[in-house]
């Protein structure tokens, strides 16, 4: 059994473990640390989550003019490095709860702790509509950030909302970019749809639903779309779907998500930031959700009514 092969890194449980090193868990890591706690925080793939993926952030305050998504991701970065914050760079398969402890285990270890707050934000729907057959996987996407650096290529992205166009925006820099709206309603901020409208190298149409995805005989990715009742084909060297997000909870297990009530009104499980599935997913969002949770630990470790 894969479980016994682990071992509970340290006898002494952590004060706090985070899972996911976006914006809520980076912020909640620091503001534990200002307070004295240690938290273990483990990340799957790379510090600073979704942000990774977004063009220009205009609305996080302390950056007039904006500023890109990987480009506050490095200054987080060098945030939790000044407080000498160390990353545990694997995945969190499970979270349980025994003994009034959490019991988290990762790729190669065991780790328990007293509290434990779960900041590991939302994944990628997945299209239904069709398969994705194996010999053009490598260059149908779902997160803008997997996508090697390209130029002079032709992209189509498929969706409406802001994500949709913010990466069209980001990749219409060096190459063609089509975005493909099934519906007529763009869901997107105006001043997203209004940006991609005046720069040359969007096309942008509505009204259009694909109904597959083959590779051509040129080697291409050739989109076989239905547009006003004909059928249209689109020629593309790349595809990312941006067509909505879930939570990502898959591992929290059964026992635990009975126990979730009663250990958040305990003060000794927290949900911060994107995970919690609100329509509203901004990164000062999870940041102010993350500083919360962490200072109700410190509260709870100091013996104060939360
Ligand atoms: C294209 C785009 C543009 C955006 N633009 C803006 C903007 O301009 N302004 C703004 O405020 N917001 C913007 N956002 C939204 C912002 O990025 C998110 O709201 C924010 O990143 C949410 O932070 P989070 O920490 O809750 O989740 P996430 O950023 O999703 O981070 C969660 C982290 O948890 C990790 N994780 C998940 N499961 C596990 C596991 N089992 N084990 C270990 N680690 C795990 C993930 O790898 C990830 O790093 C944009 C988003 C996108 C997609």
């Amino acid at each position: 059994m894969k479980s016994l092969q682990k071992w509970i890194v340290s006898m002494r449980p952590n004060e706090v473990i985070i899972i996911g090193a976006g914006p809520a868990g980076i912020a909640a890591a620091i503001q534990l640390k200002r307070s004295g706690l240690n938290p273990a925080i483990f990340e799957k793939k790379k510090i600073g989550g979704l942000l990774n993926n977004a063009n220009l952030v205009e609305n996080y305050p302390g950056f007039p003019g904006g500023i890109t998504g990987p480009g506050l991701v490095a200054l987080f970065k060098k945030q939790l490095e000044s407080f000498g914050i160390k990353i545990i760079y694997e995945q969190v398969e499970s979270v349980d709860y025994e003994n009034r402890l959490f019991i988290v285990q990762s790729e190669s270890k065991i780790t328990e702790s007293k509290s434990i707050i779960i900041a590991s934000g939302t994944r990628p729907k997945k299209t239904t509509d069709f398969m994705i057959s194996d010999n053009i996987k490598d260059r149908v996407y779902y997160d803008l950030s997997d996508l090697p650096d390209v130029e002079g290529k032709n992209i189509t992205i498929i969706g409406a909302g802001d994500a949709a166009f913010d990466y069209a925006l980001n990749l219409a820099r060096k190459n063609n970019v089509a975005i493909l709206n099934q519906g007529h309603t763009v869901k997107s901020l105006p001043l997203l749809y209004d940006r991609a409208r005046q720069t040359d190298s969007i096309e942008y149409l509505s009204q259009i639903r694909v109904l597959e995805i083959n590779e051509s005989s040129a080697g291409q990715l050739e989109l076989k779309c239905r547009k006003n009742n004909g059928d249209i084909d689109i020629a593309s060297d790349y595809v990312i779907f941006a067509i909505g997000r879930e939570v990502r909870l898959d591992f929290m297990t059964e026992n635990l998500k009975k126990k979730r009530n009663e250990l958040e009104k305990e003060g000794l499980l927290h949900f911060v930031g994107d995970v919690n599935g609100r329509i509203y997913r901004q990164t000062a969002i999870a940041v102010g959700d993350g500083i919360l949770a962490a200072m109700k630990i410190e509260r709870k470790h100091r013996g104060l009514a939360l």
